[in-house]
């Protein structure tokens, strides 16, 4: 009878930039294949987008009730359970590969500067609103909100608002569901068909049939703010024409989070798809290098808790997988 030798391989160091769902998973994964993971977030704390978001999250199975909220502390909680890594605020200023796995990571963490040698790098900083082309995104006012969760915060009640949501994804509908809920009358501008999950669409059918919400097809094209209120040029393939309202929603979907480091991403000669989002392949590489994405960032998975969770797993596996490869 033979005896089998049990696994014994150094830990590489695997840095991950962001704390969100994607990133965690991928920290607690890499660990158990037996490396060393260093989660750098470049917020207070860790737990991603579901840390502010105070609803229930009812796309994960087995976990029906569980708030967004709650979820991002429980997967704070485990990265102290797990003793993961975890630096915050921090800022990347660079990133070097001198050859296939061997990367200099220089960044600020509370506004210490210093060094990490690691063998991988993940990014898993997830997505920001997109603006419109016809808006520029710093000239917007009060009147023309592009923060997905803005309408929760700050003015509750929407009593009387005449109020315009643009956009046919999931954010779109739970805008313009919240809004006619405190009491805005609402045009929901859809550029094409509706795109947001069914159960979404269907919450919103009492809202039309009371006369509270309008679905109509058509995409700002111009916006001209008055005192109080905005006139917005709008057009469908057909005609154009001109909607006055108390306040415009911009839910138009997302795009990468990679301010501050398009320098960076050109350096390392990183290529984005149309969208802007990263080029990777079925195993979430972004190059041959040692570079890779998971999450929201992502575009071909569901932009989910649930997926970027499984994402971030997968991606560990490649890690693993292109690590012994490599040795
Ligand atoms: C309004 C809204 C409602 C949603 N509702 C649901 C829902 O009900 N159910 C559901 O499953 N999903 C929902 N989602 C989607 C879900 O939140 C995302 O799919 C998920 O959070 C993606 O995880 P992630 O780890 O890829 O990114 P994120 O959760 O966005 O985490 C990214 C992390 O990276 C950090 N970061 C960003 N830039 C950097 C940088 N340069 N360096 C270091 N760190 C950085 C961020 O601070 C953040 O902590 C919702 C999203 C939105 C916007």
């Amino acid at each position: 009878m033979q005896t089998v030798p049990l696994l014994d391989h150094t830990p590489e160091t695997v840095v991950i930039l962001g704390g969100g769902p994607a990133g965690i998973s991928c920290a607690l994964w890499l660990k158990n294949l037996g490396h060393h993971p260093i989660i750098l977030e470049s917020g207070s704390e860790t737990g991603g987008t579901p840390g502010q978001i105070d609803r229930p999250n009812r796309w994960i199975a087995g976990m029906p009730e569980i708030t967004s909220i709650d979820l991002a502390k429980k997967l704070q909680e485990q990265c102290t359970v797990s003793d993961l890594q975890v630096l915050t605020e921090v800022n990347i200023l660079s990133i070097r590969c001198d050859e296939p796995h061997h990367f200099k990571l220089s960044y600020t963490s509370s506004d210490e500067k210093s060094e990490i040698n690691c063998s991988a790098v993940v990014f898993a900083t997830g997505v920001r609103p997109r603006a419109l082309d016809c808006t520029d995104q710093k000239a917007l006012s009060d009147l023309i909100e592009l923060d997905p969760l803005g309408h929760l915060t700050g003015r509750s009640s929407h009593v009387g608002e005449r109020s315009l949501v643009v956009g046919g994804a999931d954010n779109a509908f739970f805008t313009a569901n919240d809004l006619v809920n405190s009491g805005a009358n609402v045009t929901l501008a859809c550029r094409s068909l509706p795109k947001a999950q069914s159960s979404i669409q269907a919450q919103i059918k009492s809202h039309i049939e009371s006369g509270k919400l309008q679905v109509i097809l058509g995409a700002p094209t111009s916006f001209r703010e008055k005192e109080t209120s905005v006139e917005v040029e709008m057009s469908d393939s057909a005609e154009s024409f001109t909607l006055e309202v108390d306040k415009v929603y911009l839910r138009l979907g997302f795009t990468p989070s990679f301010e501050g480091m398009s320098e960076i991403l050109e350096k390392l000669e990183l290529t984005m798809d149309q969208q802007g989002f990263p080029q990777l392949d079925s195993d979430g590489r972004w190059c041959s290098q040692g570079i890779y994405c998971c999450g929201d960032l992502n575009r071909h998975e569901v932009s989910a808790v649930v997926s970027s969770l499984a994402g971030g797993a997968r991606v560990a596996k490649t890690i693993e997988q292109d690590l012994r490869r490599s040795e």
